[in-house]
Parts: structure tokens; sequence; C-alpha cells
């Protein structure tokens, strides 16, 4: 394992495809999904990466999962957000989520 150096603007799990931004995550259950406002749109960013969502109830993934409802799904826009540094002093420029990213590949 390298150590990971996380940029700070971009989002590690990608961004609003129209605006290159974020607004947070909601957790339903252990599914961390991130949205835009502004635009409405919303990305599944993976399940159990972020603890909290064990000490939330029901009633606020109702809360989320209405909101949601309203939002769009839509493919998220992964900026360079992660660099791996590797013990042997070389760079990996690594995506996070891995195999997420689907509009980088063959770049
Ligand atoms: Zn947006």
């Amino acid at each position: 394992m390298g150590k990971v150096i996380e940029f700070p603007t971009p989002n590690y799990f990608g961004d609003c495809p129209k605006c290159g931004r974020t607004d947070g995550y909601l957790n339903i259950s252990r599914d961390h999904w991130f949205f835009c406002d502004r635009h409405m749109t919303k990305w599944w960013g993976g399940s159990n990466w972020f603890d909290e969502w064990k000490y939330e109830t029901e009633d606020i993934w109702f809360e989320n999962f209405k909101k949601l409802l309203q939002y769009q799904e839509v493919e998220p826009w992964f900026r360079l957000t992660v660099m791996e540094i590797h013990n042997s002093g070389s760079e990996q420029v690594v995506l996070f989520p891995p195999g997420k990213d689907k509009s980088r590949s063959g770049e």
C-alpha cells in the first residue's frame, strides 16, 4: 500500500457531469448517493465507505430516498482525483472507486 494523496477540489467519488461539483452525499442504508442540488443529479458512490450510515435511522434514509427520488441518476464525472505514491517512489494515478470510471478508459 502506498500513500494516498487526495486532491482538495474534486470529489473522490466523482462530480456532477454538468458542473463538476457536488453538494455532498446522502446515505440510503449502506449506500452512499452523491448529488448536485443545482442540476438535481445523483450518482451512486458505493456502499459502506463511510461509517455514519450505521448510526442513522430508517427515517433518515427514507427522507434521503424521497429527496433523491426527484434527482436524475447520472454517470459522475471523474477528474484526476487521487495519486498514489508507492513505497518505491514511483507514482501511479488511481481512480477511485476502482472500475467506476468509464469515461476515462482508453485515453
Ligand atoms: Zn451540477
